[in-house]
């Protein structure tokens, strides 16, 4: 083989004009990203050793590769990594620990023994606002170790409209790992608010409807899995940027909504539909307070969804609004609770911090008074504890005890402006 300076070229795989292309016989040539991709499948494959490098910059990434399916997390481990993070949502916890597991089995399954494919099993879940859906996904990401990224599916617009191309949410992702295409490749991607991308009639459109069919329709093909040309600084395609290719076949998406009203479509088909009966023959009762727990895919598609976007999100789960108990027990449960972490602060003082009991039950009762929900509790919490982050500090004695009380927190939350802080959220 020899080395060729023929700009001019295009390489044989790829089909892109680039600078260095090596040639081979029968003018075909190839591009050094393709022969960088060509390695790293023969790697794989086990047909050539992998090169130890043990640069800073490697054995950063080398972390994020060590997925192997011997060491690969069972489901109740990753669920039980949730548990510490996430409060409550036992349902969407389960399906989505199933569903990360079964996709990085799919990954890490040893070249075709038999001819049965496991299927991608991208996840969707549906549940009210700020009740744990971005973390669920952020905090699988963290135990993983793989590249993550969360994207607005309202940014998104139908190629060649005023917007971002579906495909710069893969830029991201590449920035998440610094450029390494095959890092990319096993990442997750949260597409939040993918319910706004819904179309506004349940009957398909006949002019494409730029916010709303058409992007569910670009996006399918990164669901369904396919290489994607991506502009290496995302925003819109330029035809002289060049692109990086990412094959999407083992990026696993997750896609969140907040599917306001859908409970109306899921109480109609329930409504509608035979009722039916248990094993013992008992009818089967139906909490009419919870009916998200019941949601199928049919819903979706009532709700706007196309069909195909939906096939290519196999599996539903659903997250719960949170109760008071649940919002107590995020101030103080998680690994990094709100409450943990001030302590922590003070402890760094030499001061130790603690509330009143009642303080926290204020909190909670506040941040549903104005709606805040979890994420409102952050703000609550930092409106009440910054004058104490303040003066606390140099002022109290080395290994004294500081204790917020049910006074100081009313008098400091009721001081504040609520208005302010629902707009901050
Ligand atoms: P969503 O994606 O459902 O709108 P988020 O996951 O972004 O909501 O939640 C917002 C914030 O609220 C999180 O960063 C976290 O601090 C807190 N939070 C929400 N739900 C939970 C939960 N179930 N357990 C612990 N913290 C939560």
């Amino acid at each position: 083989m020899a080395k060729k300076n023929t700009p001019k070229t295009l390489c044989s795989f790829c089909g892109r004009e680039v600078p260095n292309l090596l040639s081979g016989i029968d003018g075909a040539y190839i591009c050094p990203d393709c022969i960088e991709q060509a390695n790293e499948i023969l790697k794989e494959m086990g047909l050539i050793a992998t090169q130890k490098d043990d640069s800073p910059k490697n054995t950063r990434k080398s972390a994020k590769t060590e997925l192997a399916l011997d060491k690969l997390p069972k489901p109740a481990d990753i669920k039980a990594f949730l548990d510490m993070y996430v409060i409550g949502q036992d349902d969407a916890k389960k399906y989505l620990s199933v569903a990360v597991y079964n996709h990085y089995k799919r990954i890490l399954q040893p070249a075709a023994a038999d001819d049965v494919e496991i299927e991608k099993s991208n996840i969707i879940l549906v549940g009210p606002t700020g009740t744990g859906k971005t973390l669920l996904a952020k905090t699988i990401a963290k135990m993983l170790q793989v590249p993550f990224t969360i994207v607005d599916a309202t940014v998104l617009t139908q190629a060649g409209y005023v917007g971002e191309d579906v495909e710069s949410l893969l830029s991201r992702l590449l920035q998440e790992c610094d450029y390494d295409v095959r890092q990319a490749e096993r990442g997750i991607v949260f597409i939040d608010e993918i319910d706004k991308i819904a179309r506004k009639s349940d009957n398909p459109s006949i002019t494409r409807d730029v916010s709303g069919e058409g992007v569910q329709q670009a996006l399918l093909k990164l669901l369904e899995g396919s290489v994607v040309n991506v502009p290496p600084q995302g925003g819109r395609k330029h035809p002289e940027q060049e692109f990086v290719h990412v094959n999407t076949q083992n990026i696993l998406f997750i896609c969140g909504g907040a599917f306001d009203g859908i409970e109306r479509k899921i109480a109609q088909r329930l409504n509608t539909q035979v009722v039916g009966f248990d094993s013992v023959g008992k009818r089967q009762q139906i909490d009419k307070n919870n009916l998200l727990q019941y949601i199928a895919p049919q819903d979706l598609k009532s709700f706007g969804l196309i069909p195909e976007i939906i096939g290519r999100l196999p599996v539903i789960t659903y997250l719960q609004p949170l109760s008071m108990e649940a919002l107590r027990n995020i101030l103080t449960e998680p690994k990094n609770a709100i409450v943990k972490q001030y302590v922590k602060l003070l402890e760094m003082d030499g001061v130790r911090l603690a509330f009143e009991p009642q303080v926290l039950d204020y909190v909670v009762e506040k941040a549903v008074e104005y709606k805040l929900g979890a994420r409102g509790l952050r703000s609550l919490m930092e409106t009440l504890m910054m004058d104490v982050m303040y003066e606390v500090p140099g002022k109290e004695t080395k290994n004294s005890e500081y204790v917020v009380t049910l006074d100081y927190a009313r008098q400091k939350i009721e001081a504040a402006n609520m208005l302010r802080l629902k707009n901050a959220l």
